[in-house]
C-alpha cells in the first residue's frame, strides 16, 4: 500500500522578473553569451538523444568560446531535455508495440475490422531549441543580496571574457517580496542557487525559486472525492460537477490555428515553385500561444475544483494517466497536442494539493471508465457513447465521467488493487468482485436492465 505523506516539499517560483539595464551594454554582453550558449546546448541535446545516453557530467566535447563552467551548465540542461524526450518517446514506442501486438492477435483470430489499419511507428525528431532559455547555477550566475541599494539582488554572471563578470541589478515586485517573507519571523526565505533566464520578445526575464515544506492538513479518514480527467470536461468530480473544457472557445481557437498553418504551408509551396529563396518561417507562434491558453484554462479549472465550497475538508483521488488512457481519451484529431495537455491536469492537481496542504492520492486508472461503480461489472459495452455510462448487468446509468470518478474515489487505499501487476490482473480482480456482488444479491432476479436514455448531471 502507498505511504500516506504528512508533509510535502514543494519548490515555488518567482516569475516575471525583468532584467533592466542600468548602464548600457550589460544585457548586450548577456546576448553575446546566449548566442553561443543555445547552439552549444542544441549540439548536446542532439548527442544525448541520438548517440549517447544523457549524462549531466559528460566531459565537454564541442568547440565553443564558452568557459568550461558555462559548458557544464549547457551539458546539464541538455541532459535534462534529452532525458525527458527519451522517456516520452519510449512510452509512446511501448504503446505502439502494444497496439501492434493487439492488431496481429486480432488479425490471427479473424476479429479484425476491415477498415482497421496496421499501426505504424513514426520516428520522433530530436527536439529543436527555439526559445532562449538558460538554466544557470551559482557557478556562472551568482545571486548576491544588494545591501544599501534600491535593488534587491545583484546577479553576477560570468561572460565570454575571462574574469570580466557583469553584475545585473534585480528588483523584485512587491508581491514577490511578500511571497518571500516568512509571516512568523518577518525574515526573507533563502533562495535556491539555480536561476532560469529567458529571452522573450527582446527582453530578458529571470525566474528565481525557493523550497517550502507544507504540512498535509487533511486527515487520512476525510471523505474522498474522485476526479476524472478528460477533454470534454477537464475535471469531473464524483458529486457530478464539471470544471473546464477543451470544447467551445479553445476548440474554435485550435481550428483557427490549423487553418492559418494550412494557408501558410500553401503559400510556402507556391513561393518555392516560383523559385523564391527566402521563404516565410514555418514555426508558428500561435501554436505555442494556444498551448499556453489550454494550460491556463486547466489551471483555472483545477483551482475552481479545489476552492469549491462543497469540497472543503475532503481529500481527492485522481488518476494516474498512462499514454494508452490518454490516447483513448483524446482519440480525435491532433491527439498528440491534446494528450500532452491531458498530462498537465494530474500534474496540476498534485501541485495544487501540495501547496494547499490538501490530501490527494494518485490511483491506478485501468478500467475506471468501463467498470460499474455499483455492481463492479466491467465491460466496454457499458459505454454506449462517449458521454454515457450504462451497466449491462445492473442497469446503473449516469454520466460516464461521473461513474469513472466514483471508481477512482473507491480505489484509495485499495491494497488488493495496488498489488495488481498489470491491467489483466486488475480486470480479473474487478470481475471477481462483481461475481461476489451477484452472489450477495442472492436469489433476487437481476436480469439485464435496459438503459433509459442519458442521465442528466449538473454542470458548473
Ligand atoms: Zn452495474
Amino acid at each position: 500500500m502507498k505511504q500516506r505523506k504528512s508533509k510535502e516539499q514543494i519548490t515555488r517560483a518567482l516569475t516575471h522578473i525583468q532584467l533592466k539595464e542600468t548602464n548600457g551594454g550589460k544585457l548586450a554582453v548577456l546576448d553575446e553569451v546566449a548566442s553561443v550558449y543555445l547552439p552549444l546546448c542544441q549540439q548536446y541535446v542532439t548527442l544525448f538523444c541520438i548517440d549517447e545516453q544523457p549524462d549531466m557530467f559528460r566531459v565537454p566535447c564541442f568547440d565553443t568560446p564558452l568557459s568550461e563552467r558555462w559548458q557544464r551548465v549547457a551539458i546539464q540542461q541538455a541532459a535534462g531535455i534529452a532525458q525527458s524526450w527519451r522517456t516520452n518517446r519510449e512510452h509512446a514506442y511501448q504503446s505502439y508495440l502494444q497496439e501492434h501486438r493487439a492488431y496481429h492477435e486480432r488479425q490471427a483470430a479473424g476479429t479484425l475490422h476491415r477498415a482497421t489499419k496496421e499501426p505504424q511507428w513514426q520516428e520522433w525528431s530530436v527536439p529543436v531549441l527555439r526559445q532562449m532559455c538558460i538554466q544557470a547555477n551559482a557557478n556562472v550566475a551568482l545571486l548576491e543580496v544588494a545591501e544599501d541599494s534600491t535593488f534587491d539582488y545583484w546577479l553576477k554572471m560570468s561572460t565570454l571574457q575571462k574574469r570580466q563578470p557583469i553584475r545585473v541589478p534585480v528588483k523584485l515586485a512587491a508581491y514577490h517580496t511578500e511571497q518571500l517573507t516568512d509571516p512568523k519571523t518577518g525574515k526573507r526565505k533563502a533562495l535556491n542557487s539555480s536561476v532560469t533566464l529567458n529571452k522573450r520578445e527582446g527582453a530578458w526575464w529571470l525566474t528565481l525559486s525557493y523550497d517550502e515544506v507544507v504540512a498535509v492538513q487533511t486527515p487520512p479518514d476525510a471523505p474522498v472525492i474522485g476526479i476524472d480527467v478528460g477533454i470534454a470536461n477537464f475535471l469531473t468530480t464524483d458529486d457530478g460537477k464539471h470544471y473546464g473544457t477543451f470544447h467551445g472557445k479553445l476548440r474554435a481557437r485550435h481550428k483557427r490555428d490549423r487553418a492559418k498553418r494550412r494557408r501558410k504551408a500553401k503559400l510556402r509551396a507556391c513561393l518555392k515553385k516560383k523559385g523564391v529563396k527566402k521563404l516565410p518561417s514555418t514555426s508558428s507562434r500561435t501554436g505555442q500561444r494556444l498551448r499556453r491558453h489550454v494550460k491556463q484554462s486547466i489551471n483555472r479549472a483545477v483551482n475552481e475544483c479545489f476552492t469549491d465550497k462543497e469540497h472543503a475538508g475532503v481529500q481527492f483521488a485522481y488518476e494516474q494517466l498512462s499514454i494508452a488512457t490518454m490516447k483513448f481519451k483524446a482519440r480525435a484529431q491532433n491527439a498528440y497536442l491534446r494528450a500532452s495537455n491531458l498530462a498537465h491536469i494530474p500534474q496540476q492537481i498534485a501541485w495544487n494539493a501540495a501547496k494547499r496542504g490538501r490530501r490527494a492520492t494518485r490511483v491506478p486508472s485501468a478500467y475506471s471508465s468501463q467498470q460499474c461503480s455499483v455492481c463492479g461489472y466491467t465491460d466496454k459495452k457499458n459505454r454506449p457513447s462517449q458521454q454515457t455510462f450504462c451497466c449491462q448487468v445492473c442497469g446503473y446509468e449516469t454520466h460516464a465521467d461521473v461513474n469513472a470518478a466514483k471508481n477512482l474515489a473507491a480505489r484509495v487505499g485499495d491494497s488488493e488493487l495496488y498489488a495488481c501487476q498489470d491491467k489483466h490482473a486488475i480486470k480479473a480482480l474487478l470481475m471477481e468482485r462483481h461475481e461476489a456482488w451477484t452472489q450477495h444479491q442472492g436469489k433476487q432476479d437481476i436480469g439485464p436492465t435496459k438503459c433509459q436514455g442519458i442521465a442528466s448531471v449538473s454542470s458548473t
